[in-house]
């Protein structure tokens, strides 16, 4: 379905290089948002995407109060702010790398909160705006060694409610999207090296490795995320706020 409901609004989609994210922007772009692209990666690959989708990119480490700073003074005012951008440790508590804690936590928290300081005055003035912040399942739940991931990603969320209370009354909403096991390539790239390393099939590494906590046994597709920003972007939408929408295929119902 597309009806080009979003013509007009400028969408910021952090971390939109890959994955989940380009998945969100080319959702955005075909609705008729311009698209602003953030996020690392090779100049002709982001020159390429720039070309698809009529979008310009902003560079930025977001790990860094002062790349979100030049972020948000390149992008301009925004009318839909998607904060995706995100990374993953994975290590006991006693082994964290402490260099890793600080930048997923700046990355995966921090950087949204900073976005939303910055994009909140224009959509306040404009008495419209999404944000739409990429979550997790880890921030309804959470797994071992990954403390930094979760720990982030519950602040997320709690950041998300916080908005949703403060911008009730001027026509801005604020959401989580949290995902389980999204079929990205950093997923499909790690199947080969596991088969090996378990002596196990395609099948059951993708089953019983990473869809163990995922009873649909399915994984989410890049696009099915980006077609529900695109429904939170729509006016029937507008009393959904404060809200953290699982697409994890029962993972957090048990
Ligand atoms: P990805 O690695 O494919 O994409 C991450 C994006 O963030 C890239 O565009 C990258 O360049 C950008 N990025 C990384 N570090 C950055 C930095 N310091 N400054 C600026 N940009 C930076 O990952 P993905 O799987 O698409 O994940 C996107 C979001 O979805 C993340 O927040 C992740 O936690 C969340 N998520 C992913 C899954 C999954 O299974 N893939 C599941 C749940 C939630």
């Amino acid at each position: 379905m597309c009806s080009m409901i979003l013509v007009g609004k400028r969408a910021l989609v952090t971390g939109s290089t890959s994955g989940i994210g380009l998945a969100i922007a080319r959702a955005l772009k075909s609705e008729g948002a311009e698209v602003v692209l953030s996020g690392f990666g090779e100049a002709e690959a982001i020159a390429a995407l720039c070309a698809e989708l009529s979008a310009r990119h902003v560079p930025g480490d977001l790990s860094r109060r002062e790349g979100v700073e030049a972020l948000m003074a390149g992008a301009g005012p925004v009318d839909i702010l998607v904060n995706n951008a995100g990374m993953q440790h994975v290590a006991p508590v006693e082994e964290f790398p402490v260099d890793k804690w600080d930048t997923i936590i700046a990355l995966n928290l921090t950087a949204a909160f900073d976005c939303c300081r910055l994009a909140i005055p224009h959509m306040k003035r404009a008495g419209w705006g999404r944000i739409v912040n990429t979550a997790s399942a880890h921030s309804l739940t959470a797994s071992p060694f990954k403390s930094a991931y979760v720990a982030a990603k519950h602040g997320l969320a709690g950041l998300t409610k916080t908005l949703a209370l403060e911008l009730a009354t001027h026509g801005v909403t604020a959401n989580c999207i949290s995902p389980g096991y999204v079929w990205t390539p950093l997923v499909e790239n790690q199947i080969p090296d596991t088969m090996q390393a378990r002596k196990m099939t395609r099948e059951q590494v993708i089953n019983d490795i990473l869809l163990a906590k995922q009873p649909t046994k399915r994984f989410v597709q890049p696009g099915d995320v980006g077609a529900m920003a695109v429904f939170l972007c729509r006016e029937e939408a507008a009393n959904i706020t404060g809200a953290n929408i699982s697409m994890d295929g029962g993972w957090t119902a048990e």
